[in-house]
Parts: structure tokens; sequence; C-alpha cells
């Protein structure tokens, strides 16, 4: 049982270093850099324009994009699969999810939109 829990830890550890790794290799200083650049505009409008309310509570104010992974195809723009559309609010329970439990985003997400959690 412990020792899942840090392979857990390490994978969602692994997950930012990855990010970050593509993050410079794609010209950015680091994510925040990349959050502020036009590409992520980009992206950010091709999602949005795909879904405009929240996945898990319907709400159509303050949506912001969530990553279930980070891939060099979805920072790059390639493929946006797996980036979802969550208001500000479920936003950050997800995240509270994924920090509280150690879970990567992809399992913090899993567990947030199947929860009854509103
Ligand atoms: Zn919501």
């Amino acid at each position: 049982m412990r020792k899942k829990k840090t392979a857990l830890g390490k994978s969602r550890i692994s997950q930012y270093s990855n990010r970050n790794k593509v993050i410079r290799a794609l010209g950015f200083i680091n994510y925040h850099h990349y959050l502020e650049s036009n590409l992520w505009k980009e992206i950010r409008a091709r999602v949005l324009a795909q879904n405009r309310v929240c996945l898990k509570c319907g709400g159509e104010k303050y949506l912001q994009i969530h990553h279930k992974k980070y891939t060099k195809a979805n920072l790059s723009g390639k493929d946006i699969k797996n980036l979802i559309v969550l208001c500000k609010k479920c936003h950050r329970k997800v995240t509270r999810i994924e920090n509280l439990g150690q879970l990567t985003a992809m399992r913090a997400t899993t567990k947030f939109l199947a929860s009854k959690n509103k």
C-alpha cells in the first residue's frame, strides 16, 4: 500500500518535470511563460470553440482549460484531446484532489469527474 503511494507520488512529480522539459524544448522559459504565450492563447481558443461549458458542473462563467495530461502533442497544440474545459471553481477542486491525493492530473481528473461532488 505504502509502496503504491510512493510510486504514484513519483509519477506525479515526473509529470511536471516532463511538462517542463517539453515547455523548454518549445522555447519557453517556464510554464508561466508558456501560459502567457500566443501559442497557449490559440490552443485555449480552440478548446473553447469545441466546448463552452464546464465539463463538471455545466457552468458557463470563468472557464479555464485543464490538462488531464501534459504531452508534447497537447503542449504544442498538435492534439488537444487531453484538454478539457472546467470553470474556475471546478478547476480549483481538481487541483486540490491532485495535490492532496498526490495523484497525477489524469487520475485526479477521472476521480473528480466521477464524483458527485459539485
Ligand atoms: Zn464547474
